[in-house]
Order: C-alpha cells, then structure tokens, then sequence
C-alpha cells in the first residue's frame, strides 16, 4: 500500500476573525498537486468559522482534546465537542502539551482512544528534548511515548486512523531543523518499533511525518526521504506560501 503524503498545519494559539478570513481565501485559491492530503489543525474557538471557510477537500483538526466526554472539567474540550463544530481531526501530544502543560504519555494515550472512539483521526505528536537527543536518548523517549499509545490501542485496526508526527522539541519554532537523514533515522526507527510491537501491516501503512521549522524552502529534501510521509508545519502554516510546502512533492 502506498501511503498518502499528509501536510499538517498547526496554528497553536495564533490567529482571528479576520487573518483567517484572509488566508482561507489565498489557501483555496492556491493549485494543490494532486495526491496530498491537508489538515489544518486551528484553536477551538475558529473550528466552526475554519471548517465553514477552507476548501471542503481539506481537514480540519481540534489542536488538543480532553479524555472524558462531558463534565466537570473547566476550560476543557472534549473530542465529541470538536466533532461537533466540524473538525475530523485532532493534533494530540504536541510537545507544547506535554512539556507546557505537563500532559503524561498515558494522559495522551488516552485522550488518543477517545479521540478514535468517537470518529476523529489523530496526529499524535512525539519527539526528545535537545537534552534527549544529545545524550542518545532519542529513539527510547520517541519509543517510550509511542508504547504508551500502544498499550491501550494494540490492534492494527487502531492505527488507521492515527498519523504519527515525529517532532524533535529543538527543531519546533526554533529555526533548526532537523537534517533530511536525521529525520529519515528516527522515522526509520519508528517504523521498525511498530513492526515489532504491532505488526508489519502498521509499520507499512502508517505515515509519520516530520515536524519542526519545516518551511517551502526545506521542505521538499526532507519529504523525498523514503519514510517522511508529510510534515507537521506551525509558524510557516500561518502565511500563503503553506500551499508551496503543501506542493513540495509537485
Ligand atoms: P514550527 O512548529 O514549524 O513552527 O517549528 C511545528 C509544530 O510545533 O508542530
């Protein structure tokens, strides 16, 4: 099976009314190579106003979700919710979630389940700290919060409708990316650790894409590598030229 290339937008805590208004236009307006699959992921509030506006051919994801369905939870949203309003996506375990606000792997494991549970696909996020990286500790966190996710979602079924975003924490909005071949080791690496803790099936089909100051400029050397099924893109999905990364397969 082939794998489709996905790119991601993810805005974080940024945008209005207005800017969205605007770059929906610019965004639908753009030629898209044919084959890609787009998801932007945007914040909760602009879901009903991004999915109303954006091309009806891309997704639209929650950018984080909460575990329960419904209850005393102040501030919190539950998948459900995000489905809703119109999203069939949500992005889960971004590394700003788990170090900002201290989310567990099994807090993001959960929420994941739940997330498929009601219909939603996931982009769940991993990735190490530059402290990680630098004392070779990358592929046992990546593993580590991968297990977790793997523990409660066994089956191969369940990964159909999860996109792994590999995203090293000091590549994210920091202007360093990783390199094409560092990227191509880890997601490499990921691809045998879902071979071996689920099966060949879900090591050949899911896509894992690459995260962190990706750009229309970097973007198409890391996307040839042959595990880089996409990206996961912040800063460089909030301005027009994200169709030029979302075309960097043309
Ligand atoms: P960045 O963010 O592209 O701005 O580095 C990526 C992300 O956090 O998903």
């Amino acid at each position: 099976m082939t794998r489709t290339f996905l790119v991601g937008g993810n805005w974080k805590m940024n945008g209005s009314v207005k800017s969205i208004e605007s770059l929906t236009g610019a965004l639908n307006a753009s030629d898209i190579v044919e084959g890609t699959e787009v998801v932007i992921g945007a914040p909760a509030v602009y879901i009903p106003l991004l999915a109303e506006k954006l091309r009806k051919d891309w997704g639209v994801a929650g950018e984080n979700c909460h575990d329960e369905d419904s209850g005393a939870y102040t501030g919190e949203i539950s998948a459900e919710m995000l489905k809703d309003v119109g999203a069939k996506w949500v992005i889960l375990g971004h590394s700003e979630r788990r170090n900002i606000f201290g989310e567990s792997d099994e807090f993001v494991a959960k929420k994941t389940k739940k997330a498929l549970s009601v219909g939603l696909k996931v982009i769940l996020c991993c990735g190490e700290l530059l402290e990680e990286r630098e004392a070779g500790a990358t592929q046992q966190v990546v593993e580590r919060q991968l297990k977790a996710v793997i523990d409660i979602l066994p089956n191969e079924k369940d990964w159909e409708n999860i996109v792994i975003a590999y995203e090293p924490v000091w590549a994210i909005g920091t202007g360093k990316v990783a390199t094409p071949e560092q990227a191509q080791e880890v997601h490499k690496d990921i691809r045998a650790f879902l071979s071996r803790l689920i099966s060949a099936g879900a090591a050949e089909n899911t896509r894992i894409i690459y995260g962190g100051s990706v750009n229309e400029k970097n973007c198409a050397e890391i996307g040839r590598k042959p595990d880089v099924d996409g990206f996961l893109v912040g800063g460089a999905s909030l301005k027009p030229s994200f169709a030029d990364i979302c075309n960097a397969m043309k």
